[in-house]
């Protein structure tokens, strides 16, 4: 499988240099060249196949030669290693639970994909890669995790001081091992800065590579979510509408991939904060990118959402056909409060502010009687303690995962300056 560039101003490049470059020279984002759908019989038997199966058979062709079947098949196996299980909340609304990870949000699965395939790419290197990522709070601890222990990679993480929650900060400061995490004096636009300019400085001796969701191979795994919960809704419900808490786009986009690999999808919703570039864009027609604002989703703070123009390059660049099946709606921090404690209220299920968001987007797309929605639960409530404990005045238990890295010894390096990191980077 080749991937172009979708600026078209770079060559054309195999998985694995996408996966090692991120994003192509002429600063486009990788699309591949050809989405085959899978066999019909494959997805009207869903059910009779494991997760580890079924992700094989959506990531095969997308990989092609570049790993062999036995090596893909043990990275989806490492992968893939907790539930994805879909919680009834309405007679027709379902919640998809994509929290059950190490680190307790849905980018456990691409960072953890992504970590082994660049490992099994690097592992005769004498030269190790450097995994250079800014965070704000979620992507790091995902990635770190992700990348703990493989070989051939080691990690930098650049964090705001004081901008994240405990929660977050254990999860990037405990691991040791390939990780370490910079404690940036600023906010998390400095961390950001810092990092492009690291990855454009010929001098750094290292070589670096970034792990967001521009990367096909965090990108792309994200088509598992929407095969599993088709799994196990196909026979008891038709016409499934997704609706997917969107900040940069990546995940819905996978689903839409999903889709066009042939799995029978309704409709997609994607449904965001106040951050409304693209629910304007779908009611006129004008991409009008703006600065973040910052709200209680606040990973879903994205003003110039990146994956965008991969959804635009599925339909052709059709606004129309794009249309037919994609509708996207924004929310207030007050209206995503009031949705987590209906729901509450209702079936006694708490929401993370993420969840909450994804359920309002069904509720405002309006579910016909033969249609069920589910909405992805993009993040446990634990990691949003403060927001879930003081809309619904509950005490969340504090899962198992959590409880053992909130008791480790915080080891980080404190960075104030470009020079600083640079220094590192060249130890
Ligand atoms: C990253 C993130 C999102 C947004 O996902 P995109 O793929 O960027 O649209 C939503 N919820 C949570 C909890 C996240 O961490």
């Amino acid at each position: 499988m080749n991937y172009y560039s979708l600026n078209h101003k770079a060559p054309k490049v195999s998985f694995k240099e996408a996966v090692i470059n991120g994003l192509a020279p002429d600063r486009g984002l990788y699309f591949p060249e050809s989405v085959t759908p899978l066999p019909q019989d494959f997805i009207e038997n869903i059910g009779d196949f494991s997760n580890e199966e079924i992700a094989f058979e959506a990531m095969q062709q997308f990989v092609g030669n570049d790993i062999p079947k036995e090596d893909l098949q043990t990275i989806i196996k490492e992968t893939l290693s907790f539930d994805f299980p879909i919680v009834p909340i309405e007679q027709n609304i379902g919640s998809l639970e994509l929290f059950h990870g190490p680190t307790m949000a849905f980018k456990d699965v691409g960072a953890r994909f992504m970590a082994r395939c660049l490992g099994y790419f690097n592992q005769n290197n004498p030269q190790k890669v450097t995994v250079l990522v800014a965070t704000s709070g979620d992507t790091g601890g995902a990635v770190a995790n992700g990348f703990l222990g493989v070989k051939g990679v080691d990690v930098v993480i650049l964090y705001p001081r004081g901008k994240v929650s405990d929660i977050q900060e254990k999860q990037l400061t405990t691991l040791g091992q390939n990780i370490t995490a910079l404690e940036v004096d600023g906010v998390f636009d400095d961390c950001q800065d810092m990092v492009k300019t690291a990855f454009l400085d010929r001098d750094i001796q290292r070589t670096l590579t970034s792990a967001n969701s521009i990367n096909i191979a965090r990108w792309l795994p994200q088509m598992f979510y929407y095969f599993f919960a088709y799994k196990q809704m196909y026979k008891k419900h038709k016409n499934i509408v997704f609706s997917v808490p969107s900040g940069n786009f990546g995940n819905i986009c996978a689903g839409i991939m999903a889709q066009k690999l042939g799995l029978p999808i309704q409709h997609f919703v994607a449904a965001t904060n106040v951050n409304d570039t693209v629910p304007n864009f779908m009611g006129n027609g004008v991409y009008n990118p703006k600065p973040s604002q910052p709200t209680i989703s606040n990973a879903m703070d994205v003003g110039n959402p990146s994956n965008f123009i991969r959804i635009q390059e599925l339909f052709n660049h059709d606004f129309e056909a794009l249309k037919n099946v994609f509708s996207s709606y924004s929310f207030t921090d007050k209206e995503t409060k009031e949705a987590m404690q209906t729901i509450y209220q209702k079936v006694n299920y708490i929401t993370d502010p993420h969840g909450a968001v994804g359920y309002l987007g069904l509720k405002k797309f309006g579910l016909s009687n033969d249609s069920y929605g589910v909405f992805l639960e993009t993040a446990h409530p634990v990691k949003f303690l403060d927001i879930v404990e003081n809309t619904l005045h509950v005490t969340v238990t504090i899962p198992e995962q959590i409880q053992s890295i909130m008791n480790k010894e915080k080891k980080s390096i404190k960075v104030s300056s470009y020079q600083e990191l640079k220094e590192f980077l060249n130890k």
